[in-house]
């Protein structure tokens, strides 16, 4: 198994944010996360880089205790694609892509020919090559994602936490993102928002609320009308039910 939570709490200020969560990604797995603003995504995907410990429970990244690993050797576990930052903005989309040859540290000061490779070849798979030279503030949201997510790929980590990916995009980037990603095959979890479309584009889903996870398993399973109706309090049915 790539990631596996297992009763895992998380606090922040000594509040409860998430309760006893337990959450599996297999090898090439894509997993997303779902559930209502405020319930705990963002905060159970920040555990799973490290950047939150757990209050209770165990997280492993392929076997390992993650609280227990490096701060390199977990960087080249999981690899991290946030919201853009402002300090982003100042570097060209090389550049961007290059700090994913050195996650745990600043930004390199020197890149070998491999590191080089490595990162033009991230750039390719999200179909981004021609975007190398730009200005990364010049770029649209679709595009920006893609270079987050070909920083992601530099790092050749065997984990992708998303942070909802297809924030700010359009219908039809939304949908394009959702393919690269399944199509990577790489084991991600995604914090997602539409229903449709992760049910559409996942291996499994879980659905958190109010910091529980409520269910985990196939679209199917998950997504039936009286949870989505119990979690979001609308009457909402998912197109493939
Ligand atoms: P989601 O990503 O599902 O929208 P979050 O994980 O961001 O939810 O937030 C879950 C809860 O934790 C919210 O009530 C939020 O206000 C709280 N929270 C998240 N981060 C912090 C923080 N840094 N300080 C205080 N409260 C936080
Ligand atoms: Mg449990
Ligand atoms: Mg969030």
């Amino acid at each position: 198994m790539t990631l596996r939570i297992n009763g895992v709490s998380l606090r922040i200020d000594r509040r409860l944010i998430v309760q006893d969560a337990d959450l599996e990604v297999g090898p090439g797995e894509f997993v997303g996360l779902l559930g209502p603003n405020g319930c705990g995504k963002s905060t159970l995907l920040r555990s799973a880089y490290r950047a939150l410990r757990p209050a209770a429970g165990l997280i492993t990244v392929e076997g390992d205790d993650l609280v227990r690993l490096s701060p390199r050797e977990s960087a080249r576990r999981t690899a991290v694609v946030a919201q853009e930052t402002p300090a982003e903005l100042a570097f060209t989309v090389a550049e961007i892509v290059a700090m994913g040859r050195t996650p745990h540290k600043r930004p390199l000061d020197r890149t070998t020919e491999e590191d080089e490779l490595i990162c033009a070849q991230a750039l390719e798979r999200v179909g981004a090559s021609h975007l190398a030279g730009r200005e990364f503030a010049t770029l649209s949201g679709g595009e920006k994602q893609r270079v987050l997510i070909a920083r992601a790929l530099a790092q050749q980590s065997r984990l992708l936490l998303l942070d909802e990916p297809t924030n700010h995009l359009d219908i039809r980037h939304q949908l394009e993102i959702l393919r690269l990603v399944r199509d990577l095959g790489v084991s991600t979890l995604a914090a997602l928002h539409d229903l449709n479309q992760a049910a559409e584009h996942c291996d499994r889903l879980y659905l958190m609320d109010g910091g529980r996870i409520v269910a985990g398993g196939t679209p199917e399973e998950v997504l039936t009308p009286e949870r989505i109706s119990q979690v979001y309090g609308v009457r909402a049915v998912p197109r493939t039910q």
